[in-house]
Formats: structure tokens, C-alpha cells, sequence
């Protein structure tokens, strides 16, 4: 971790301090308020729980801390996602989404935007700067994609994008701040799902753009107040004490995934494992270059359909659930939700159990399948 990254880490949790009066809670309140008392002229206060409150204030300045950049939240990242490109396409635009990445970002172009005369072409991760950007306005990069991994030089793509009058946005759910920092990088905006490892305890569905440009802030959270898709405070509440633990639990995580996509790249039962930490993995040389830790994601291929389902359902240490990014290690067969990969195809995400306990569970439960 550079040292940027531990300072920040460091001021998360005191980010409050400054602005306590004597007898103040020092963990957050949550504001449970549709309306405000707003007598007279009432600019600069909270008026009403569509344009603001006081507990979203406060998990925003946590991720813009996080972000170095200004943050508007929203109630999941399809929200945060819908704000970027509802915000700022119109009729006649042409974008260009990734054909390997998160599926409902495709689903939502293909179903809400075309309609509205958005034009709308997918490429791989992988080779996603071939054929550069010209004529598109906007360009949707997910590195590492979810779920096969492949990942994309976000400086090179914002570089091309700019040359070429395009903003370049970057999903960065699979990373957190932590892991990977886009907007250093050159993109524009960053767009992120907190339901996943951010918040870190699947118990809430949550999200958030970041974007230095004041311009496209301003757009978002136009789009955000006008639309009504606006987070709850609960939830907001929820991600906020979430965050606090954000640096302990991804660094346990993305240590621990390191340990396990070796010993699992070793394992008889096991083809095509992915992992950007793997010095033997395509992506491997541009990960170091420029993401800040590897991630917690692993995906590999087992024999046959049946053999992953036995693999994860039998593992003592593993939830069978979609979504990753929890305290809990989880594990989903992708070709289930639609996505286009092999009947065996795991996607791992990897968990806060103490590793060398979760390693025994995962090799007994993989010994099982191979026997
Ligand atoms: C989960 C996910 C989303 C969507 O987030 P929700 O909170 O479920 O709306 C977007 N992008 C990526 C990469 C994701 O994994």
C-alpha cells in the first residue's frame, strides 16, 4: 500500500472529527427525514429528503475522500450506472460498452437507451483500444471485468478517448478505491456498485459516481434529484459504518486471494483459472502497472456443471450466492445468470476467514469432486 493510500486509510474513520460540537455522538446519527424545518428563505439547509440529507452528506464525504473526488450516491450501482448515462447522453450519441463486463449495463443500453436513439457497440476487455473512439461520446470500461477477469489500460483508453472528444468511464466495483484509482489514471468518471465490497456485508444494495469534472457532478446530481432515484438515509447509514472497515477487510481479502489462486492454479481439478496476481496470467504485467492490489475475485473452470455446482454447494467456508465483495466467502456458477462462459465456470470471491483455514476447506471440498 503506497503511503497516499495508508494516510487515507488512516483519516477515514476521523473524517467527523472536525465538526463535533461537546456532546455530539461520535458515531454517525442516521436522519430518518422527509422534511426539514425550513421557515423563510431556507438556501443552504435541507428542505426536503429528495434534494438532500444529512447522513447521505456524510457517506459522500467519505467516498470522496476515498475517491479524491466529488461523490454523489445512489440507492445501487445500476442507479449510479443509470445517472451517468441518462445525465449526460442524448438522442444521436454513440457509446461503447464492454461485451464481457457486467451484463445489465448492456441490458440497460440496449433496452433504455436505444429506444432514445443511443447507439450503443460492445467490445472485449481485452482488445478494447482497437479500433480507438472516434465518433463516440462516451466509452464504459470494467477492468477487471466481471466475471472472466480480462482487464484494459485505463490511462491508454482515456488517453484515446480524449483524443477523440469521448469521456471514458470506468466500473470500478470490482476494486473499491483501494484497489485500483481510475480517475488518477485519467478517467473521467467513476462509477462503482458499494452493494459489493465497499459496504462488504450483503446487506444492502447501494452506489456512487465520482468525477472531478463539475460539470458532470452537477448533471449527475440533477439527474438524481429530478429522477427521485435517490438512496435511502438507512441504507446510506449502513455503507457509512461499512466503510469504516473497508481498508482491514479488502486487504485481508486480496491477501488471502493471493495465497488461494495459487494453491488453486495447482489443484488437478481445475482449467483456465484467472487471476491478475499470477505472474503467469495474461493480464498480470498491466495489473501491476496500474491496479494497487490484485482484487479478491479468482474465476477458473471445473469439469462439468454438476462438478461446480458439488464444489461450491459442499464447501463448509463458502456461500452459493451472485454478488461478491462480502466478509463471507462466496461462489457462483456464471453460465446460471446468463453470462457467456463454460457450464463449469466458478467465479470465487474470496472471503475475511482466516486463509489457512478457508484454503482446507476449498481443497477438501475440491479433493471431493476430483475423487
Ligand atoms: C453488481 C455490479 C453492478 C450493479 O450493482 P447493483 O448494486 O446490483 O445495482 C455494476 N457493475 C458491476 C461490475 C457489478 O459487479
Amino acid at each position: 500500500m503506497s503511503e497516499t493510500a495508508r494516510s487515507r486509510a488512516a483519516a477515514l474513520p476521523h473524517l467527523r472529527r472536525s465538526r463535533l460540537a461537546k456532546g455530539d455522538p461520535i458515531p454517525l446519527p442516521l436522519t430518518m427525514a422527509a422534511i426539514f424545518h425550513a421557515p423563510g428563505d431556507a438556501t443552504g439547509f435541507n428542505q426536503y429528503g429528495r434534494f438532500s440529507n444529512p447522513t447521505w452528506d456524510a457517506v459522500e464525504h467519505m467516498l470522496a475522500h476515498l475517491e479524491d473526488a466529488p461523490c454523489i450516491a445512489f440507492p445501487s450501482g445500476m442507479a449510479a450506472i443509470s445517472a451517468v448515462f441518462f445525465a449526460l447522453l442524448k438522442s444521436g450519441d454513440r457509446i461503447l460498452l464492454p461485451s464481457d463486463g457486467y451484463h445489465t449495463t448492456r441490458a440497460l443500453a440496449e433496452r433504455f437507451l436505444k429506444p432514445f436513439g443511443v447507439t450503443c457497440d460492445v467490445r472485449p476487455t481485452s482488445t478494447f483500444l482497437d479500433g480507438g473512439f472516434e465518433g463516440y461520446r462516451l466509452a464504459f470500461v470494467e477492468s477487471p471485468a466481471n466475471p472472466g477477469l480480462d482487464i484494459c489500460d485505463i490511462a491508454a483508453a482515456a488517453e484515446a478517448a480524449h483524443k477523440e472528444g469521448a469521456v471514458l468511464v470506468v466500473d470500478n466495483t470490482t476494486m473499491t478505491p483501494f484497489g485500483q484509482r481510475p480517475l488518477d489514471l485519467g478517467a473521467d468518471i467513476v462509477v462503482a456498485a458499494d452493494t459489493k465490497a465497499a459496504n462488504g456485508h450483503s446487506d444492502v444494495l447501494f452506489g456512487h459516481v465520482a468525477s472531478r469534472d463539475a460539470e458532470i457532478i452537477t448533471a449527475v446530481s440533477g439527474w438524481r434529484e429530478t429522477s427521485g432515484g435517490i438512496p435511502g438515509p438507512f441504507e446510506a447509514w449502513l455503507v457509512h459504518r461499512g466503510l469504516e472497515t473497508l481498508d482491514v477487510r479488502f486487504d485481508r481479502m486480496c491477501s488471502s486471494a493471493e495465497v488461494i489462486a495459487r494453491r488453486l492454479k495447482a489443484h488437478r481439478a481445475i482449467s483456465s483459472l484467472r487471476f491478475p496476481g499470477l505472474e503467469s496470467d495474461p493480464s498480470h504485467n498491466l495489473a501491476r502497472a496500474q491496479m494497487e492490489r490484485f482484487g479478491f475475485l479468482i474465476s477458473f473452470v471445473l469439469a462439468s456443471e454438476d462438478k461446480a455446482e458439488d464444489f461450491i454447494n459442499n464447501c463448509a467456508l463458502m456461500q452459493a450466492a451472485t454478488s461478491f465483495g462480502g466478509v463471507h466467502t462466496s461462489a457462483e456458477r456464471r453460465a446460471k445468470r446468463g453470462d457467456a462462459v463454460l457450464p463449469g465456470f466458478v467465479r470465487l470471491s474470496v472471503g475475511c476467514e482466516p486463509v489457512e483455514e478457508l484454503w482446507r476447506a476449498i481443497e477438501a471440498s475440491l479433493d471431493n469432486i476430483s475423487a
